[in-house]
Protein backbone atom coordinates (compact mmCIF):
# COMPACT_ATOMS: atom_id res chain seq x y z
CA UNK A 1 0.00 0.00 0.00
CA UNK A 2 1.32 3.35 -0.88
CA UNK A 3 2.33 5.93 1.68
CA UNK A 4 -0.75 8.60 0.37
CA UNK A 5 -3.01 5.47 0.78
CA UNK A 6 -1.93 4.77 4.68
CA UNK A 7 -2.35 8.04 5.56
CA UNK A 8 -5.66 8.78 3.58
CA UNK A 9 -7.18 5.74 5.69
CA UNK A 10 -5.53 6.95 9.26
CA UNK A 11 -7.33 10.69 8.46
CA UNK A 12 -10.59 8.68 7.09
CA UNK A 13 -10.25 6.99 10.74
CA UNK A 14 -9.98 10.30 12.74
CA UNK A 15 -13.26 12.00 10.91
CA UNK A 16 -15.46 9.73 9.35
CA UNK A 17 -17.82 7.43 11.68
CA UNK A 18 -17.03 3.97 12.36
CA UNK A 19 -20.04 3.11 10.62
CA UNK A 20 -18.84 3.78 6.94
CA UNK A 21 -17.36 0.14 6.17
CA UNK A 22 -14.21 0.12 3.18
CA UNK A 23 -14.95 -3.14 0.96
CA UNK A 24 -12.18 -5.95 -0.11
CA UNK A 25 -9.43 -6.77 2.40
CA UNK A 26 -7.27 -4.04 0.58
CA UNK A 27 -9.32 -1.13 0.29
CA UNK A 28 -9.39 0.10 -3.32
CA UNK A 29 -8.17 4.17 -3.35
CA UNK A 30 -9.90 5.18 -6.23
CA UNK A 31 -9.06 8.17 -8.13
CA UNK A 32 -10.65 8.33 -11.22
CA UNK A 33 -12.67 5.76 -13.55
CA UNK A 34 -13.81 5.65 -17.36
CA UNK A 35 -16.42 3.51 -18.73
CA UNK A 36 -16.03 -0.64 -17.14
CA UNK A 37 -12.55 1.06 -15.35
CA UNK A 38 -11.85 2.24 -11.64
CA UNK A 39 -7.94 3.62 -11.31
CA UNK A 40 -6.30 4.10 -7.65
CA UNK A 41 -3.27 6.09 -6.48
CA UNK A 42 -0.86 3.93 -7.75
CA UNK A 43 -1.90 3.76 -11.29
CA UNK A 44 -3.24 0.28 -11.49
CA UNK A 45 -6.20 -0.26 -13.04
CA UNK A 46 -9.49 -2.07 -11.77
CA UNK A 47 -12.63 -3.45 -14.02
CA UNK A 48 -15.50 -2.88 -11.96
CA UNK A 49 -17.95 -5.36 -12.18
CA UNK A 50 -19.24 -4.78 -8.31
CA UNK A 51 -20.88 -1.19 -8.98
CA UNK A 52 -23.80 -0.94 -10.47
CA UNK A 53 -24.35 2.96 -10.60
CA UNK A 54 -22.30 4.12 -13.47
CA UNK A 55 -24.84 1.77 -15.94
CA UNK A 56 -23.82 3.70 -18.99
CA UNK A 57 -20.17 3.46 -17.75
CA UNK A 58 -18.15 5.75 -15.47
CA UNK A 59 -18.16 9.39 -15.92
CA UNK A 60 -19.67 9.17 -19.08
CA UNK A 61 -18.59 11.89 -21.29
CA UNK A 62 -22.30 12.91 -22.52
CA UNK A 63 -23.56 12.32 -18.77
CA UNK A 64 -20.94 14.86 -17.63
CA UNK A 65 -21.39 17.42 -20.73
CA UNK A 66 -24.90 17.38 -19.67
CA UNK A 67 -24.38 18.25 -16.19
CA UNK A 68 -21.87 20.61 -16.31
CA UNK A 69 -23.79 22.50 -19.33
CA UNK A 70 -26.79 22.16 -17.29
CA UNK A 71 -25.14 23.41 -14.08
CA UNK A 72 -23.80 26.45 -16.11
CA UNK A 73 -27.18 27.67 -16.69
CA UNK A 74 -29.59 27.02 -13.97
CA UNK A 75 -29.60 24.58 -11.15
CA UNK A 76 -32.60 24.80 -8.58
CA UNK A 77 -35.67 23.12 -6.99
CA UNK A 78 -39.16 22.12 -8.24
CA UNK A 79 -41.13 24.85 -6.60
CA UNK A 80 -40.21 27.33 -9.44
CA UNK A 81 -41.66 26.05 -12.84
CA UNK A 82 -38.72 24.49 -14.69
CA UNK A 83 -38.81 21.74 -17.72
CA UNK A 84 -36.21 19.18 -16.66
CA UNK A 85 -38.58 17.77 -14.13
CA UNK A 86 -41.21 17.70 -16.32
CA UNK A 87 -39.24 16.43 -19.60
CA UNK A 88 -37.56 13.55 -17.24
CA UNK A 89 -41.34 12.48 -15.71
CA UNK A 90 -42.27 11.75 -18.98
CA UNK A 91 -38.96 10.31 -20.59
CA UNK A 92 -39.84 7.87 -17.78
CA UNK A 93 -43.18 7.43 -17.81
CA UNK A 94 -42.82 6.79 -21.79
CA UNK A 95 -40.94 3.64 -20.33
CA UNK A 96 -43.45 2.19 -18.14
CA UNK A 97 -46.79 0.48 -18.49
CA UNK A 98 -49.66 3.19 -18.81
CA UNK A 99 -51.43 2.52 -15.88
CA UNK A 100 -48.52 4.29 -13.80
CA UNK A 101 -48.99 7.47 -14.85
CA UNK A 102 -47.35 10.14 -11.77
CA UNK A 103 -43.72 10.83 -10.53
CA UNK A 104 -42.35 12.55 -7.83
CA UNK A 105 -38.64 12.73 -7.44
CA UNK A 106 -36.24 12.24 -5.07
CA UNK A 107 -32.78 12.02 -4.37
CA UNK A 108 -31.78 8.77 -3.24
CA UNK A 109 -33.50 5.02 -3.47
CA UNK A 110 -34.92 5.19 -0.05
CA UNK A 111 -36.48 8.54 0.12
CA UNK A 112 -38.23 6.76 -2.91
CA UNK A 113 -39.23 3.49 -1.31
CA UNK A 114 -40.27 5.45 2.18
CA UNK A 115 -42.51 7.59 0.06
CA UNK A 116 -44.18 4.53 -1.52
CA UNK A 117 -44.41 2.74 1.82
CA UNK A 118 -45.80 5.95 3.21
CA UNK A 119 -48.81 6.35 -0.12
CA UNK A 120 -49.47 2.59 0.35
CA UNK A 121 -50.32 2.67 4.21
CA UNK A 122 -52.02 5.91 4.03
CA UNK A 123 -54.42 4.81 0.81
CA UNK A 124 -55.15 1.53 2.10
CA UNK A 125 -54.97 2.44 6.26
CA UNK A 126 -53.00 -0.81 6.75
CA UNK A 127 -49.83 -1.01 8.39
CA UNK A 128 -48.66 -4.48 7.22
CA UNK A 129 -45.91 -4.80 4.60
CA UNK A 130 -44.03 -7.70 3.83
CA UNK A 131 -40.48 -8.47 2.39
CA UNK A 132 -37.89 -10.83 1.48
CA UNK A 133 -35.82 -12.18 4.10
CA UNK A 134 -32.46 -11.17 2.75
CA UNK A 135 -34.07 -7.53 1.47
CA UNK A 136 -32.01 -3.95 1.56
CA UNK A 137 -34.63 -1.51 1.19
CA UNK A 138 -32.87 1.53 2.29
CA UNK A 139 -31.37 3.63 4.82
CA UNK A 140 -33.64 5.57 6.93
CA UNK A 141 -35.03 4.35 10.54
CA UNK A 142 -38.73 2.52 8.74
CA UNK A 143 -36.93 0.74 6.12
CA UNK A 144 -34.54 -0.50 8.27
CA UNK A 145 -37.22 -2.55 9.27
CA UNK A 146 -37.58 -3.45 6.07
CA UNK A 147 -34.08 -4.47 5.23
CA UNK A 148 -33.74 -8.04 7.75
CA UNK A 149 -30.03 -7.96 5.33
CA UNK A 150 -28.90 -5.63 8.28
CA UNK A 151 -29.71 -7.53 10.96
CA UNK A 152 -31.82 -5.08 12.76
CA UNK A 153 -35.02 -6.18 14.23
CA UNK A 154 -37.70 -6.19 11.87
CA UNK A 155 -40.01 -3.28 12.01
CA UNK A 156 -43.60 -3.66 13.85
CA UNK A 157 -45.67 -4.64 11.11
CA UNK A 158 -43.29 -6.14 8.94
CA UNK A 159 -43.02 -9.64 7.85
CA UNK A 160 -40.45 -11.32 5.90
CA UNK A 161 -40.72 -14.30 3.60
CA UNK A 162 -37.81 -17.05 3.41
CA UNK A 163 -37.21 -16.60 -0.54
CA UNK A 164 -36.22 -19.77 -1.76
CA UNK A 165 -32.73 -19.73 -4.11
CA UNK A 166 -35.13 -21.18 -7.28
CA UNK A 167 -38.45 -20.66 -6.45
CA UNK A 168 -40.69 -22.92 -8.24
CA UNK A 169 -42.98 -20.70 -9.81
CA UNK A 170 -46.16 -18.09 -9.45
CA UNK A 171 -48.05 -20.93 -7.13
CA UNK A 172 -45.04 -21.28 -4.53
CA UNK A 173 -44.41 -17.16 -4.27
CA UNK A 174 -48.01 -16.33 -3.88
CA UNK A 175 -48.57 -19.35 -1.48
CA UNK A 176 -45.67 -17.83 0.53
CA UNK A 177 -46.73 -14.22 0.69
CA UNK A 178 -50.18 -16.44 1.57
CA UNK A 179 -48.37 -17.44 4.45
CA UNK A 180 -46.85 -13.93 5.33
CA UNK A 181 -50.58 -12.36 5.42
CA UNK A 182 -52.17 -15.12 7.12
CA UNK A 183 -49.21 -14.66 9.96
CA UNK A 184 -49.49 -11.16 10.41
CA UNK A 185 -53.37 -11.22 10.42
CA UNK A 186 -53.29 -13.28 13.51
CA UNK A 187 -51.47 -10.43 14.92
CA UNK A 188 -54.35 -8.19 13.87
CA UNK A 189 -52.29 -6.11 11.40
CA UNK A 190 -53.71 -5.76 7.76
CA UNK A 191 -51.38 -5.81 5.08
CA UNK A 192 -50.91 -2.77 3.36
CA UNK A 193 -47.94 -3.84 1.21
CA UNK A 194 -45.58 -6.29 -0.47
CA UNK A 195 -42.43 -4.41 -1.02
CA UNK A 196 -39.64 -6.28 -3.40
CA UNK A 197 -36.23 -5.75 -5.35
CA UNK A 198 -37.79 -7.65 -8.27
CA UNK A 199 -34.17 -9.15 -9.16
CA UNK A 200 -33.92 -9.58 -5.45
CA UNK A 201 -30.40 -8.08 -5.47
CA UNK A 202 -29.63 -8.73 -1.66
CA UNK A 203 -31.04 -12.31 -1.81
CA UNK A 204 -28.73 -13.44 -3.60
CA UNK A 205 -29.78 -12.53 -7.53
CA UNK A 206 -33.12 -14.66 -7.76
CA UNK A 207 -34.34 -13.82 -11.74
CA UNK A 208 -35.87 -17.17 -12.81
CA UNK A 209 -38.47 -18.86 -13.52
CA UNK A 210 -39.69 -15.28 -15.17
CA UNK A 211 -43.37 -14.97 -14.20
CA UNK A 212 -43.00 -16.43 -10.67
CA UNK A 213 -43.29 -13.13 -8.63
CA UNK A 214 -47.09 -12.90 -10.64
CA UNK A 215 -48.35 -14.92 -7.87
CA UNK A 216 -47.49 -12.92 -4.72
CA UNK A 217 -48.60 -9.78 -6.56
CA UNK A 218 -52.07 -11.45 -6.83
CA UNK A 219 -52.02 -12.56 -3.28
CA UNK A 220 -51.55 -9.36 -2.09
CA UNK A 221 -53.74 -7.35 -4.01
CA UNK A 222 -56.44 -10.37 -3.39
CA UNK A 223 -55.53 -9.24 0.68
CA UNK A 224 -56.19 -5.41 -0.24
CA UNK A 225 -52.90 -4.86 -0.30
CA UNK A 226 -50.50 -3.10 -3.07
CA UNK A 227 -47.40 -4.02 -4.78
CA UNK A 228 -44.19 -1.60 -4.91
CA UNK A 229 -41.45 -3.03 -7.02
CA UNK A 230 -38.39 -1.63 -5.96
CA UNK A 231 -36.49 -1.12 -9.12
CA UNK A 232 -33.18 0.21 -7.00
CA UNK A 233 -31.26 -2.59 -8.90
CA UNK A 234 -32.73 -4.13 -11.36
CA UNK A 235 -33.72 -0.68 -13.03
CA UNK A 236 -32.33 1.04 -15.58
CA UNK A 237 -31.87 -2.08 -18.58
CA UNK A 238 -29.24 -4.12 -16.08
CA UNK A 239 -31.54 -7.24 -16.56
CA UNK A 240 -31.02 -7.07 -20.48
CA UNK A 241 -34.92 -7.89 -20.97
CA UNK A 242 -36.07 -3.82 -20.88
CA UNK A 243 -35.82 -0.89 -18.76
CA UNK A 244 -37.44 -2.73 -15.99
CA UNK A 245 -36.96 -6.02 -13.47
CA UNK A 246 -40.70 -6.65 -13.21
CA UNK A 247 -41.23 -6.69 -16.69
CA UNK A 248 -39.78 -10.20 -16.67
CA UNK A 249 -42.51 -11.16 -14.41
CA UNK A 250 -45.49 -10.32 -16.40
CA UNK A 251 -46.97 -7.81 -13.84
CA UNK A 252 -47.92 -4.02 -13.16
CA UNK A 253 -46.69 -2.38 -10.21
CA UNK A 254 -48.99 -0.22 -8.19
CA UNK A 255 -45.77 1.72 -7.33
CA UNK A 256 -42.33 1.93 -8.27
CA UNK A 257 -38.79 2.88 -6.83
CA UNK A 258 -35.67 3.83 -8.75
CA UNK A 259 -32.88 5.00 -7.71
CA UNK A 260 -28.84 3.87 -7.86
CA UNK A 261 -27.94 3.87 -11.73
CA UNK A 262 -30.85 6.71 -13.04
CA UNK A 263 -28.48 9.73 -12.63
CA UNK A 264 -24.86 7.22 -13.43
CA UNK A 265 -23.79 8.87 -10.16
CA UNK A 266 -25.63 11.80 -9.74
CA UNK A 267 -28.04 11.17 -6.81
CA UNK A 268 -31.36 11.44 -8.06
CA UNK A 269 -34.23 8.30 -7.70
CA UNK A 270 -38.20 8.23 -8.44
CA UNK A 271 -41.72 7.18 -7.28
CA UNK A 272 -43.51 6.51 -10.01
CA UNK A 273 -47.51 5.55 -9.26
CA UNK A 274 -50.94 4.90 -10.78
CA UNK A 275 -52.41 8.05 -10.96
CA UNK A 276 -55.42 7.71 -8.06
CA UNK A 277 -52.62 7.13 -5.52
CA UNK A 278 -51.18 10.22 -6.40
CA UNK A 279 -54.26 12.23 -6.28
CA UNK A 280 -55.20 10.30 -2.95
CA UNK A 281 -51.75 11.18 -1.47
CA UNK A 282 -52.19 14.76 -2.59
CA UNK A 283 -55.46 15.33 -1.15
CA UNK A 284 -53.89 14.05 2.20
CA UNK A 285 -51.07 15.49 2.42
CA UNK A 286 -48.34 17.97 0.64
CA UNK A 287 -44.56 17.01 -0.71
CA UNK A 288 -41.17 18.95 -1.30
CA UNK A 289 -38.33 17.52 -1.35
CA UNK A 290 -35.37 20.48 -1.65
CA UNK A 291 -33.65 18.48 -3.84
CA UNK A 292 -35.35 15.92 -5.31
CA UNK A 293 -36.03 16.87 -8.98
CA UNK A 294 -33.33 19.72 -9.36
CA UNK A 295 -32.21 20.69 -12.58
CA UNK A 296 -28.98 19.38 -12.85
CA UNK A 297 -29.85 15.73 -11.23
CA UNK A 298 -32.58 15.68 -14.10
CA UNK A 299 -30.27 16.47 -16.70
CA UNK A 300 -28.02 13.79 -15.71
CA UNK A 301 -30.77 11.03 -15.69
CA UNK A 302 -32.08 12.38 -18.93
CA UNK A 303 -28.53 12.38 -20.62
CA UNK A 304 -28.45 8.44 -18.51
CA UNK A 305 -31.63 7.45 -20.64
CA UNK A 306 -30.55 8.67 -23.57
CA UNK A 307 -27.18 7.07 -23.69
CA UNK A 308 -29.05 3.55 -22.28
CA UNK A 309 -30.79 4.05 -25.80
CA UNK A 310 -28.53 5.78 -28.23
CA UNK A 311 -25.63 2.89 -27.27
CA UNK A 312 -28.08 -0.11 -27.47
CA UNK A 313 -27.39 -0.93 -23.48
CA UNK A 314 -30.34 -3.51 -22.89
CA UNK A 315 -29.22 -5.28 -25.62
CA UNK A 316 -25.82 -5.12 -24.81
CA UNK A 317 -26.62 -6.77 -21.51
CA UNK A 318 -28.33 -9.43 -22.65
CA UNK A 319 -25.96 -10.51 -25.44
CA UNK A 320 -22.84 -9.69 -22.67
CA UNK A 321 -24.89 -11.44 -19.95
CA UNK A 322 -25.04 -14.53 -21.54
CA UNK A 323 -21.58 -14.77 -22.42
CA UNK A 324 -20.49 -14.52 -19.02
CA UNK A 325 -23.17 -17.02 -17.49
CA UNK A 326 -22.11 -19.75 -20.33
CA UNK A 327 -18.53 -18.99 -19.14
CA UNK A 328 -19.59 -19.03 -15.46
CA UNK A 329 -21.63 -21.88 -16.50
CA UNK A 330 -18.61 -24.90 -16.82
CA UNK A 331 -16.63 -23.55 -13.30
CA UNK A 332 -19.46 -23.79 -11.56
CA UNK A 333 -20.22 -27.81 -12.79
CA UNK A 334 -16.84 -28.53 -11.86
CA UNK A 335 -15.90 -26.37 -8.99
CA UNK A 336 -16.94 -27.99 -4.84
CA UNK A 337 -16.80 -24.69 -4.19
CA UNK A 338 -19.43 -22.86 -6.42
CA UNK A 339 -23.67 -24.70 -6.36
CA UNK A 340 -25.65 -22.49 -8.88
CA UNK A 341 -25.69 -19.50 -11.64
CA UNK A 342 -28.68 -17.44 -11.17
CA UNK A 343 -29.57 -14.11 -12.57
CA UNK A 344 -30.43 -12.00 -15.83
CA UNK A 345 -28.43 -9.83 -18.23
CA UNK A 346 -25.81 -8.22 -15.96
CA UNK A 347 -26.74 -9.01 -13.29
CA UNK A 348 -25.71 -12.63 -11.73
CA UNK A 349 -25.29 -14.75 -8.98
CA UNK A 350 -23.15 -17.59 -8.42
CA UNK A 351 -23.72 -19.13 -5.04
CA UNK A 352 -20.71 -20.65 -2.82
CA UNK A 353 -20.48 -23.42 -0.15
CA UNK A 354 -19.95 -20.24 2.56
CA UNK A 355 -19.60 -16.77 3.75
CA UNK A 356 -16.09 -17.21 3.95
CA UNK A 357 -15.51 -18.99 0.40
CA UNK A 358 -17.41 -16.14 -1.59
CA UNK A 359 -15.30 -13.63 0.45
CA UNK A 360 -11.61 -15.35 -0.58
CA UNK A 361 -13.12 -15.10 -4.25
CA UNK A 362 -14.19 -11.74 -3.54
CA UNK A 363 -10.82 -10.85 -2.05
CA UNK A 364 -8.27 -12.47 -4.86
CA UNK A 365 -10.08 -11.25 -7.71
CA UNK A 366 -9.96 -7.72 -6.41
CA UNK A 367 -6.07 -8.45 -5.89
CA UNK A 368 -6.43 -9.67 -9.47
CA UNK A 369 -7.58 -6.39 -10.66
CA UNK A 370 -11.45 -7.35 -10.77
CA UNK A 371 -14.06 -5.82 -8.27
CA UNK A 372 -17.19 -8.10 -7.83
CA UNK A 373 -19.43 -8.51 -4.08
CA UNK A 374 -21.31 -10.85 -2.55
CA UNK A 375 -24.74 -11.16 -0.96
CA UNK A 376 -27.42 -13.22 -0.22
CA UNK A 377 -27.55 -15.73 2.95
CA UNK A 378 -24.79 -15.66 5.13
CA UNK A 379 -23.17 -13.42 1.98
CA UNK A 380 -22.66 -16.94 0.35
CA UNK A 381 -23.44 -15.70 -3.25
CA UNK A 382 -21.36 -13.55 -5.74
CA UNK A 383 -22.32 -10.67 -6.84
CA UNK A 384 -21.29 -9.51 -10.60
CA UNK A 385 -22.76 -6.63 -11.72
CA UNK A 386 -20.32 -4.39 -14.26
CA UNK A 387 -21.51 -1.56 -16.18
CA UNK A 388 -23.81 -2.54 -18.89
CA UNK A 389 -21.22 -1.27 -22.04
CA UNK A 390 -18.66 -3.94 -20.82
CA UNK A 391 -17.35 -5.51 -24.19
CA UNK A 392 -16.25 -8.88 -25.41
CA UNK A 393 -12.96 -8.31 -24.33
CA UNK A 394 -13.57 -6.88 -20.66
CA UNK A 395 -16.07 -10.28 -19.90
CA UNK A 396 -13.48 -12.40 -21.12
CA UNK A 397 -10.92 -10.68 -18.88
CA UNK A 398 -13.87 -11.04 -15.81
CA UNK A 399 -14.00 -14.51 -16.66
CA UNK A 400 -10.19 -15.35 -16.76
CA UNK A 401 -9.90 -13.46 -13.56
CA UNK A 402 -13.05 -15.43 -12.01
CA UNK A 403 -11.33 -18.81 -13.12
CA UNK A 404 -7.72 -17.92 -11.35
CA UNK A 405 -9.34 -16.84 -8.33
CA UNK A 406 -11.27 -19.52 -7.75
CA UNK A 407 -8.38 -22.00 -8.44
CA UNK A 408 -6.34 -20.43 -5.66
CA UNK A 409 -9.47 -20.32 -3.33
CA UNK A 410 -10.11 -24.21 -4.23
CA UNK A 411 -6.48 -25.15 -3.22
CA UNK A 412 -6.08 -23.09 -0.15
CA UNK A 413 -9.79 -23.34 1.31
CA UNK A 414 -10.99 -27.01 0.34
N1 LIG B 1 -33.47 -0.58 -2.58
C1 LIG B 1 -32.50 -1.41 -2.98
C2 LIG B 1 -32.89 -2.71 -3.61
C3 LIG B 1 -31.15 -1.06 -2.82
O1 LIG B 1 -30.20 -1.89 -3.22
C4 LIG B 1 -30.83 0.18 -2.23
C5 LIG B 1 -29.38 0.63 -2.03
N2 LIG B 1 -28.46 -0.36 -1.87
C6 LIG B 1 -31.87 1.00 -1.81
C7 LIG B 1 -33.17 0.60 -2.02
C8 LIG B 1 -31.60 2.32 -1.16
O2 LIG B 1 -31.10 3.24 -2.06
P1 LIG B 1 -30.23 4.48 -1.57
O3 LIG B 1 -28.94 3.94 -1.03
O4 LIG B 1 -30.07 5.30 -2.83
O5 LIG B 1 -31.01 5.20 -0.56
Amino acid sequence: MNRDTSNLLARRERVLSPSYRLFYEQPVHAVRAQGCWIEDADGQRYLDAYNNVPVAGHCHPRIVTAMAQQGDVLNTHTRYLTEHPILLAERLLATLPDALGKVILTNSGSEANDLAIRISRMVTGRRGVIVTDCAYHGTSDLLQGMSPVTGLPLGPDVHAITMPLAPEGPEQFAALVGEAIARMEADGIRPAALLVDTIFGSDGAIADPPGFLAGGVDAIRKAGGMFIADEVQPGFGRTGAGMWGFARHGIVPDLVTTGKPMGNGQPVAALVMRDMLALEFARMQRYFNTFGGSSVSCAAALATLDVIEDEGLIANAARIGQRLMAGLAPMIEASPALTGLRGAGLFIGVQTVSGDIAAAIVNAMRRGGVLIGAAGRGNAALKIRPPLPINVTEADHLLESFARALAKVEVSNL
